[in-house]
């Protein structure tokens, strides 16, 4: 008998994982289909999570009960904040992760979920009825249905590895590529794009001169991803830092011309902000080294990562190249670097809850849809698991848009303006960046994850309870009040304008600390880090937050405008045949998508407000 599931996943990686975690909880039986169980969880380049922008996206998916924040706290080896000495809102979680420990971590938790079920399947096609996705069909002929499907595939769709003038069709190293779904999706019409990443050689960690090398030291204590998370209990390491050579350069200058890239045997565009060393070398042909972080793939594994110089140069000459490095003249190559190729959708394709518009039931996320990164792809896994969820129960979907969270603002960037290379999130792509902090992602999101129903009881009671802390600690501080004069003879410097003062004011003051305050009022003590670390900012931070809260009621009226699926552009007198075409293929769904769409102009908008406004009067008076 045909098995059936309400919501299936391909692909186990990053996006898959989250994404069927996702829809478990919401209730839906769900399969996990993926190539094999050992590799759930692989991490298929660097052995790190989070960072700028991307720490943002690992705790905002632990605010709405992800897994991949728990995870990467199981297996994180050297955890570091960056940015730590800039404000809050650029500060991003980092941690450096045993591969061997990411994937037992991630595989504990998704063999054990509640209402999933993972087999090791070779997803060949997807079977369809009446241009709805009705199921999977695998490599060997068996059919599975389902309400809905989530298409994780990575870089799997039609992959190509490149290693100088070899080619070797793969969707990683050793692992074979997913051609048929190419096809499906293909044959319906959908828009292809090709892309491209790339990863360095591997090196065995016993052959590198580790004690000529610069040493970076993590956190001492590690701040943990998740909010759950109360202590680092994995042993932590150090890094090294070496750097490229004058002659590393040279090699690389005159081997160019054998890089898959500049031989033009690659077609697609790779990350920018992550390029390879030959990019590196032709576009920052004055810069004299690059420097390369040496990090460790595991506590009892001597591979070393090095962070920094991915190439698809041909064997030889990366070994070549690899000896002009300091630390690096004796080191073995465990397994070269390459560069892989691989199919993506456009995800204008997509509606914002992720369903492709083309095919109902089908939903996309992760690298398929043009990103790179773990964490981009977890966060999309996250949204798209859940709206498959609430279709295969006839709810409507859910979204966060760009004032809520790091996701929103990501998915918003992707479905508006597609992409035309890797994206990668940072902070900079974000607007509300003091609002949305690493810090506050559980109080931005749980409350809303609670309304969905994807955010468990453990972690409403954690929530709930940390919440209780903060209400009480901004109590206390506004209740809290002295004179100038008082806090004068407490050596605070403060305008002696007659005018009492909270506590809370107080704390807003760039010299002034909580310890300070707890000497005068004792019963400030005995808050937790985490709450004392939001009452802090919430302080010094409280003009700029007020300001970005009426930029929010601002942006949010746009974003309220919505605009129908099959709304007709040529219907807006005054509209160029360039803007029609601009907004017909963009197909926002709000106004305010219409405004990011590129090129689309002021008077544009105004044409289309004035539209949209004169429609909804038509339909008001129609009703009445
Ligand atoms: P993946 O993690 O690739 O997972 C895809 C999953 O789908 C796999 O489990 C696979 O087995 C499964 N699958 C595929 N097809 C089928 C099928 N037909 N049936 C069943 N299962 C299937 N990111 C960075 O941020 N920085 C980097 O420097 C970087 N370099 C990279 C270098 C390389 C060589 C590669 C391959 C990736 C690199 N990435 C990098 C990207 C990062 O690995 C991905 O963005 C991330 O893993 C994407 O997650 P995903 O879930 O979309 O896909």
């Amino acid at each position: 008998m045909t098995q059936s599931f309400d919501v299936i996943v391909i692909g186990g990686g990053h996006a898959g994982a989250e994404a069927a975690a996702a829809a478990a909880r919401m209730g839906a039986k769900t399969l996990l289909a993926t190539h094999k169980l050992e590799t759930i969880g692989e991490m298929s380049c660097n052995p790190a999570i989070g960072g700028l922008g991307k720490g943002h996206l690992v705790r905002e998916i632990d605010a709405l009960d992800g897994v991949m924040g728990r995870v990467a706290d199981a297996a994180g080896i050297q955890f570091r904040m960056l940015n730590r000495r800039k404000g809050p809102a650029v500060r991003g979680p980092r941690t450096q992760a045993d591969r061997k420990l990411y994937r037992q971590a991630m595989q504990d938790i998704l063999f054990d979920y509640p209402n999933l079920t993972v087999r090791a399947i070779a997803v060949e096609d997807l079977t369809i009825d009446q241009g709805r996705v009705t199921g999977i069909v695998g490599a060997d002929g068996e059919e599975i249905r389902a309400g809905a499907v989530v298409l994780t595939t990575g870089t799997f769709l039609r992959g190509m590895i490149h290693i100088g003038e070899v080619r070797i069709p793969a969707g990683r190293v050793g692992e074979a590529p997913a051609l048929g779904l190419s096809d499906t999706l293909m044959r319906f019409g959908f828009s292809l794009g090709r892309l491209k990443t790339g990863t360095p050689a591997r090196l065995d960690g016993k052959t590198i001169a580790w004690d000529r090398l610069e040493i970076q030291h993590g956190d001492n204590p590690p701040s943990p991803f998740s909010f759950l998370t109360k202590e680092i209990t994995v042993p932590q390491i150090a890094c090294h830092i070496t750097r490229t050579t004058k002659a590393t350069h040279d090699i690389i200058r005159a081997n160019i011309h054998r890089a898959p890239m500049y031989a033009g045997a690659i077609e697609g565009r790779g990350p920018r902000y992550c390029p390879s060393i030959e990019d590196k070398v032709v576009r920052f042909g004055d810069k004299d080294g690059h420097q390369i972080f040496l990090e460790p793939e595991g506590l009892d594994d001597d591979t070393v990562y090095p962070n920094g110089i991915s190439t698809s140069l041909p064997e030889e000459i990366q070994y070549e190249f690899l000896k002009t490095i300091p630390g690096l003249e004796d080191t073995r190559v465990i397994r070269p670097g390459y560069a892989i190729e691989y199919d993506f959708i456009d995800p204008r394709e997509l509606f914002p809850s992720l369903e492709t518009r083309r095919m109902p039931g089908l939903f996309l996320a992760g690298q398929i849809n043009g990103t790179t990164g773990y964490e981009e792809a977890a966060a999309q896994g996250l949204m798209a698991g859940l709206n498959a969820a609430r279709k295969t129960v006839g709810q409507n979907p859910v979204m966060l848009d760009r004032a809520s969270a790091y996701i929103g603002v990501m998915i918003d960037d992707l479905v508006t303006q597609g992409t035309r290379e890797p994206y990668r999130m940072f902070t900079s792509r974000a607007e509300y960046r003091l609002t949305l902090r690493a810090d506050n992602a559980d109080q931005r999101l749980t409350p809303v994850g609670l309304n969905w129903g994807c955010v468990g009881s453990h972690r409403q009671s954690a929530f709930e309870e940390k919440l209780a802390g903060l209400t009480l600690a901004r109590q206390r501080l506004n209740n809290c009040r002295i004179t100038p004069n008082e806090a004068a003879k407490k050596g605070m410097k403060i305008n002696q304008d007659g005018i009492s003062r909270s506590a809370f004011d107080l704390l807003s003051y760039p010299d002034v600390t909580l310890a300070q305050l707890i000497e005068i009022w004792p019963d400030l003590q005995g808050f937790g880090a985490d709450v004392i670390e939001q009452v802090e900012i919430d302080a010094h931070y409280r003009g700029y937050l007020d300001r970005q809260d009426a930029d929010i009621l601002a942006f949010r009226k746009d974003e309220a405008l919505q605009i129908p699926a099959d709304f007709d552009y040529t219907a807006i007198g005054g509209l160029s045949t360039e803007m029609r075409e601009r907004l017909s293929t963009g197909k926002p769904t709000t106004l305010g998508a219409a405004s990011r769409i590129p090129g689309v102009t002021p008077a544009a908008l105004t044409a289309l407000l004035a539209h949209i406004k004169q429609s909804q009067r038509q339909s008001r008076r129609i009703t009445a």
